[in-house]
């Protein structure tokens, strides 16, 4: 009795058996189309079984088991069910999500035939004399074999990108695999670009979401095949199929975007430290601010004693109380010492990096919120023929649109947000649920028609601008003006051209990109994240601006940053001006261990949704029961309404769960899902665990 084990993309922690009397262990890792209620759905056969746990005679047979393509690899099926195991996702939502569209479908492309790739890396005197440091790292990730993780630690422009460069062509060299991942398709091209030029000779697949369909399946076949030589994606890559897989890069590893914020929810940076240990290869992860959790990986386990910094500022208001970091709480400054730490302190072009300049903005009548600093540097710039850029991290005109005689404000109907003014096209708008309408000439409650618009935008500096510097050209770049890939290259075109003269962005503008050209950056309105409720806020904070600073003089122009705020002293930006960023993770690290905060605790969140309130409240207390008996080691807190309790006319709760053993947490997880399958559910309930959750 042959019969197949399949794992389907439905919703239920299990796989399905189906008779398939020609099968046999070379099936494994095959799709396979199979009948499925009334329906035909196509499917990954991961085992073969004798027998059944249903009876034979209720078993169905598969349709056909299509053998047009490879199976897939045990590695990558492997891959999978750790994901499914540490996500708590049924292992057919992760093998389907794993596959490219077309492949799910069952479908395969036109394979077009290409030549079999020569590898020849551009010749030794073209490359740059790598520095010391840089050198000390490629030996560092080539030297020993198998499993290693390195956190290559360093500023933009201090020669990262070639340091990976160097590893690929050794990999390359031996007949080995490269998979690099970066945060932003929007990065891809630019890159790929770069690698292109180094290695004219290899295959280069590229992997996100962004690609046509046919495009992507048939870059997962080439890797498949052992066609591809280099792999660059976004946190999608890391799924890719690599035979001779040999090293793995992830850029910015501490971008968010690795960490995919719904369906199976996972962190393709963690991940891929999974798949290299599995594999036994080395990985780098890459980042001039390094998230917390990977920088205390690269801490050694005793650290050396936190030398004083500048001043005194101790950077965290909790260091120093002796019997509040007693050794439970583990050994201020000491990391796991899991990870190595290469750092690369210089910047491999000459010039030195920016001069980050604290604006106190409290006893100033700002002008439209631009201090006379920043306005100065503006115009000093416009009469150098440089570029400036003005970072505010809010699209849009203004936040909310008000009556302040009665007190309305615009309100989404879906959502507990506000509407965005978005005074280009004379539209209100919700950023959470894509919800909009027309502004409206007079108070919809009261009829008054003088509306005023509260808070600032990207458009409102944007007009602001153009009214103050009425020879400068204004440039706005965020996601309403750079809503496709085209527009956003056209942008990119304009400023490198240097047809622009002031910038106003978000953090769009923020990675990856040069501009020689630019030689000033203010940012404006980011005390808000200093004293947001989540606890991650200051470290996003600190990578933002770290990172929208590092835009500044790269070429051969000095840059200079300002940072206006009403708290100069706030250790934050305090690191900032000292470009440590060390400081800062160690003083954030020293709150967090206190607070018991990740990286010193692992956490999971279940999230419910419903038409009230009070139904995912229910749902959530109920799971809350069930977990009570099986959480040993593990700590579970009250369930509570989200932050922002209402999306697209849902209510959402939430409900956290916490330990201090990874481990303890998964098994109570797992023993967890079990009994929350079987809860009852109002109708209309949705509920997802969020495993290692980012987002508060
Ligand atoms: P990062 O990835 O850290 O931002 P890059 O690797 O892109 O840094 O390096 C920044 C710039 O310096 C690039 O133009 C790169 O070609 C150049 N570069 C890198 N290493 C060296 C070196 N050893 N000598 C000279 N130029 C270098
Ligand atoms: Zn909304
Ligand atoms: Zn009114």
């Amino acid at each position: 009795m042959n019969i197949v084990r399949v794992a389907l993309d439905v919703p239920l922690p299990r796989l399905f058996d189906y008779l398939a009397p020609d099968s046999d262990e070379s099936d494994i890792g095959r799709r396979v189309t199979v009948p499925f209620g009334t329906t035909a759905r196509t499917g990954v056969i991961v085992e073969l079984a004798a027998a059944s746990e249903q009876p034979d005679n209720k078993l169905k047979a598969v349709t056909a088991i299509l053998r047009d393509m490879p199976a897939l690899p045990a590695e990558w099926l492997a891959l999978c069910e750790f994901c499914a195991r540490y996500y708590q996702t049924p292992l057919g939502e992760v093998t389907s999500f794993a596959l490219p569209p077309m492949l799910r479908r069952g479908k395969l492309p036109r394979i077009k035939k290409s030549a079999a790739a020569v590898h020849a890396a551009v010749s030794a005197p073209d490359l740059p004399r790598l520095m010391a440091a840089q050198q000390a790292a490629v030996e560092a990730i080539l030297g020993t074999a198998g499993f290693h993780a390195l956190l290559l630690h360093g500023v933009t422009g201090s020669g990262k990108t070639e340091v990976y460069l160097r590893a690929i062509d050794a990999v390359l060299a031996r007949g080995g695999q490269a998979l690099m991942l970066v945060p932003e398709i929007a990065l891809t091209p630019q890159l790929e670009g770069r690698v292109a030029a180094r290695f004219p000779a290899a295959h280069i697949v590229c992997a996100n979401s962004g690609m046509a369909d046919a495009a992507r399946a048939r870059g997962f076949l080439e890797a498949l095949a052992g066609r591809a030589d280099i792999v660059l994606g976004t946190r999608l890559a890391v799924f890719m199929p690599l035979p001779r897989l040999q090293l793995i890069i992830v850029d910015e590893e501490h971008d968010a975007s690795f960490k995919q914020q719904e369906g199976l929810r996972y962190s393709a940076r963690d991940v891929a430290v999974w798949r290299a240990h599995q594999l036994d290869i080395p990985i780098v992860l890459g980042s001039a601010t390094p998230s917390l959790e990977t920088f205390h990986h690269a801490s050694p386990k005793s650290a050396p004693p936190v030398p004083p910094s500048r001043g005194g500022d101790s950077g965290s208001p909790l260091r120093g109380s002796g019997s509040l970091t007693g050794p439970a709480l583990g050994r201020p400054g000491g990391g796991t010492g899991r990870y190595q730490m290469l750092e690369l302190p210089e910047r491999a072009v000459a010039e030195a990096l920016p001069v980050v300049r604290i604006v106190d903005t409290r006893r100033e009548k700002l002008q439209e919120g631009l201090s006379a600093a920043l306005l100065k540097g503006l115009q000093l710039r416009l009469d150098r023929g440089e570029q400036s850029l003005v970072f505010l991290n809010r699209r849009g005109y203004a936040p909310v649109l008000a009556c302040p005689p009665c007190g309305w404000i615009s309100r989404c109907q879906r959502c507990a947000a506000n509407l965005v003014v978005h005074l280009a096209d004379q539209r209100l708008r919700c950023h959470h649920c894509g919800f909009e309408t027309g502004i409206p000439c007079a108070c919809p409650d009261c009829g008054n028609v003088d509306l005023l618009p509260f808070g600032r935008g990207t458009q409102r500096l944007e007009t602001m601008l153009a009214e103050r510097f009425p020879e400068a050209r204004v440039l706005r770049i965020d996601r309403d003006s750079a809503s496709t890939p085209k527009k956003w290259q056209t942008l990119l075109a304009t400023i490198h051209a240097g047809e622009a003269d002031i910038l106003v962005g978000t953090q769009m503008l923020a990675k990856g990109h040069d501009f020689p050209l630019l030689t000033l950056v203010g940012a404006v309105g980011a005390d808000a994240a200093l004293f947001a409720a989540d606890f991650r806020a200051p470290e996003r904070l600190f990578a933002q601006l770290m990172q929208v600073g590092g835009r500044s003089g790269r070429a051969e122009l000095p840059g200079e940053v300002l940072i206006q705020t009403e708290y100069p002293d706030h250790p934050l930006y305090q690191a900032l001006v000292d470009h440590d960023y060390v400081r800062f993770a160690r003083s954030q690290l020293d709150e967090r261990r206190i607070a018991g905060f990740p990286p010193f605790s692992f956490q999971a969140m279940l999230r419910a949704e419903a038409r009230s309130i009070e139904q995912s409240l229910v749902f959530l207390s109920a799971a809350r029961g069930a977990a009570e008996a099986l959480a040993d080691g593990v700590t579970l807190y009250d369930p509570i309404p989200m932050r922002m309790q209402r999306l697209m006319t849902l209510e959402r709760g939430q409900l956290l769960v916490e330990s201090v053993s990874r481990p303890a947490l998964q098994a109570f997880l797992a023993k967890w899902m079990d009994k929350l399958y079987a809860l009852k559910m109002p109708g209309g309930l949705r509920w997802h665990l969020d495993v290692d959750p980012l987002e508060f």
